[in-house]
């Protein structure tokens, strides 16, 4: 049961600065090795294969029957024996039996059941008889040869995934490379530009000189004047960061080579400098050009943190890269590369060196002004009903991104089409919003006592929300479950809000308590219904003390490191931390109080919307304040 959204801290993901993997093998392997191995290993088999191929080809092989003939005429000289097989010579050369010359050679094979007393006639014949046993004696080689194959199979395998994590010398490199970066959109039919983007006009501004370099290099080459080599876009996801790299190569109309810095973090190690390296070798080919680097934050964080190893990852073999090949730059070549991130503050010192991202631009979320003219863009192509006000719309979406705003306008849309309408209308656009602030309608029966405490709960907030000095004015209130809430509270600002005064961060932990509190007043038990609240007061509470020196006990310092410092990023005395929990919990109960004493003192109101929201299910914003008998303009500070 969720009350108005947070205010937009920075970073969303606490950052740690966590343990490297352990330093993977990267040794190269001595070059000639692999190659003898392999020719000695061809060589032997080779040599074997072959001896037996002419060994075989002198002698003939005949029947037994013939050779029981040769024996008998006396023509034999010598035999050869192993097991049943035999081999030898004659004393005078005889015709083949298929025909075709004479041989003197032959082989033959003795059937098993023949019961000739061969021996003795051997004897009689005076031939000279040589045996081996059938198991045969492999030569010293051949022995050490076997008992070496497995360990000279792996080593051969070593050396071909070697060469190509190396980068690929030679034919084995080829084995696992992709083909070279390729711009994307270059020759596309409709490039992205400045037209579609909106609302960051500054940035927009800042870019252009980038777009005019790109344009007419010589120009500025002629004034020796140099570019910036590498542009940082840092902001909050959503607020078009991509888009503007796009509309910045699309405007100065130059190849756009786009890579996400967690694809060059692969799983063989060394991939992602060699990728890093294609990827500006294709872009000096182009030149002017841009690179886009997306995510930069993935190889671009400080080094030298507790627990990275001496720094040899494969991040840092990557990062180095992309530095070693900007600096390599000599600022005429016409490639200059943009970055994106949403954690700026990360970022490895040695990216934001002069001749590196020496131009930082941030990117924030639009004001009113801005959102209208985002909604504007992305509504270009959606037949608007003449009835439907983007500028009221821009007005109740503060803090919304470019990213949120077209998916806004993407649901409204939908709904049209589901609603078999021709346009989208006011009820298209106030639903859609609905749903991105709300989260989607969840169908779950509620027991009746269940939705009534929900009532209550959604009323407490919803009313403490009201009546609180300099709030945000409750914009919606439901108790249709949604999302994983089983109702909710909206609030918004009127107007974007950049700071926020004491009383206002007050008002804000008094308002989200109120579901608690309204159930503590009404039912005299409290529910599990007020975790999440429970976790924004938390927030509020320890940043007045911590963070924002609100709390004469700890002092004007900062004491709760924020999520992007981690854990190592501020150290205060454990005395200072166990005065900002006291501090926080001193607050919160000073508001708990609060809410109790006003929701007890306001009850009837409280019952009045509780019932009304019961009968209705979803109260907007007047019918909210009629129904609770609360005047609506009591929302300006005394
Ligand atoms: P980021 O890279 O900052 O996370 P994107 O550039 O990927 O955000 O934005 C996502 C989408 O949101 C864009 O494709 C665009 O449709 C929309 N959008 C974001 N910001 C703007 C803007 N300023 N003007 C117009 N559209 C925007
Ligand atoms: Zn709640
Ligand atoms: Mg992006």
């Amino acid at each position: 049961m969720s009350t108005p959204v947070p205010p937009r801290q920075t970073p969303e993901q606490p950052w740690r600065s966590e343990g490297a993997p352990p330093p993977p093998h990267r040794r190269k392997m001595p070059g000639g090795w692999g190659g003898l191995v392999l020719t000695a290993l061809v060589v032997f088999l080779l040599s074997d294969l072959l001896l037996s191929f002419f060994g075989a080809g002198r002698s003939t092989t005949i029947s037994y029957t013939e050779f029981d003939r040769q024996l008998a005429q006396g023509n034999i000289t010598k035999i050869y024996s192993k097991g049943d097989s035999i081999e030898g010579t004659l004393k005078s050369a005889a015709p083949k039996p298929e025909g075709k010359g004479n041989y003197t050679e032959f082989t033959t094979q003795r059937p098993s059941f023949a019961d000739d007393r061969l021996w003795a006639t051997l004897q009689q014949q005076n031939v000279t008889v040589t045996a081996e046993p059938v198991v045969q004696q492999r030569s010293f080689l051949a022995n050490l040869l076997i008992s070496l194959a497995p360990m000279l199979l792996l080593v051969l395998v070593w050396v071909l995934l070697a060469r190509r994590m190396a980068g690929g010398l030679g034919a084995a490199g080829a084995l696992g490379r992709k083909a070279p970066p390729k711009p994307v959109d270059t020759t596309a039919g409709k490039r992205t530009t400045f037209a579609d983007v909106a609302g960051i006009d500054e940035v927009e501004a800042e870019l252009t000189e980038v777009v005019d370099f790109l344009k007419n290099p010589q120009a500025y080459r002629r004034l020796g004047a140099k570019m910036p080599r590498g542009v940082l876009l840092s902001g909050p996801p959503g607020t078009g960061k991509t888009l503007l790299a796009r509309a910045v190569a699309g405007e100065a109309d130059v190849p756009f080579f786009s890579a996400s810095a967690s694809e060059f973090i692969e799983m063989i190690v060394g991939v992602g400098a060699s990728r890093v390296r294609e990827l500006f070798a294709e872009a000096r080919k182009v030149a002017p050009a841009i690179i886009f680097i997306d995510e930069i934050d993935t190889i671009g964080r400080q080094r030298g943190g507790s627990g990275s190893m001496g720094g040899h990852d494969e991040r840092e073999q990557t990062l180095n890269q992309i530095l070693t090949e900007m600096d390599g730059f000599t600022g005429s070549e016409g490639v200059i590369v943009i970055a994106a991130t949403n954690r700026a503050e990360i970022l490895d010192p040695a990216l934001l060196r002069p001749g590196r991202f020496d131009r930082r631009i941030t990117v924030s979320p639009p004001d009113r002004g801005g959102r209208e003219a985002i909604l504007r863009i992305h509504t270009r192509d959606v037949p608007l009903s003449p009835r439907s006000d983007l500028g009221q719309l821009a007005k109740v979406t503060p803090g919304m991104t470019g990213a949120d705003l077209a998916n806004l306008v993407n649901e409204a849309a939908l709904l049209a089409v589901k609603r078999k309408e021709d346009s989208v209308g006011p009820n298209d656009l106030s639903d859609a919003l609905e749903k991105v602030q709300l989260g989607a309608v969840r169908p779950l029966v509620m027991p009746q006592s269940e939705r009534e405490r929900t009532a209550y709960h959604e009323s407490g907030h919803a009313l403490l929300g009201m009546l609180q000095p300099g709030a945000d004015p409750v914009r919606k209130i439901t108790i249709v479950p949604r999302g994983r809430a089983l109702g909710v509270t909206l609030s918004t600002p009127e107007t974007d809000r950049y700071s926020y005064t004491e009383p206002y961060l007050r008002g804000r932990i008094i308002g989200a308590l109120g579901g608690m509190a309204a159930e503590q007043v009404v039912y005299g038990v409290v529910t599990t219904g007020s975790e999440s609240d429970l976790e924004q007061v938390t927030n509020i509470a320890r940043g007045m003390a911590g963070r924002w020196g609100m709390s004469e006990r700890v002092g004007r310092l900062t004491a709760v490191p924020n999520d992007a410092q981690g854990a190592y990023g501020l150290s205060a005395a454990p005395t200072t931390l166990d005065a900002v929990d006291q501090e926080a919990r001193r607050i919160v109960s000073e508001c708990y109080e609060d809410a109790i004493r006003q929701l007890t003192e306001h009850r009837a109101k409280l019952d009045a919307l509780a019932g009304a929201l019961l009968e209705a299910e979803t109260l907007d914003e007047e019918a909210a304040y009629r129904a609770a008998g609360v005047p609506r303009g009591e929302h300006e500070l005394p």
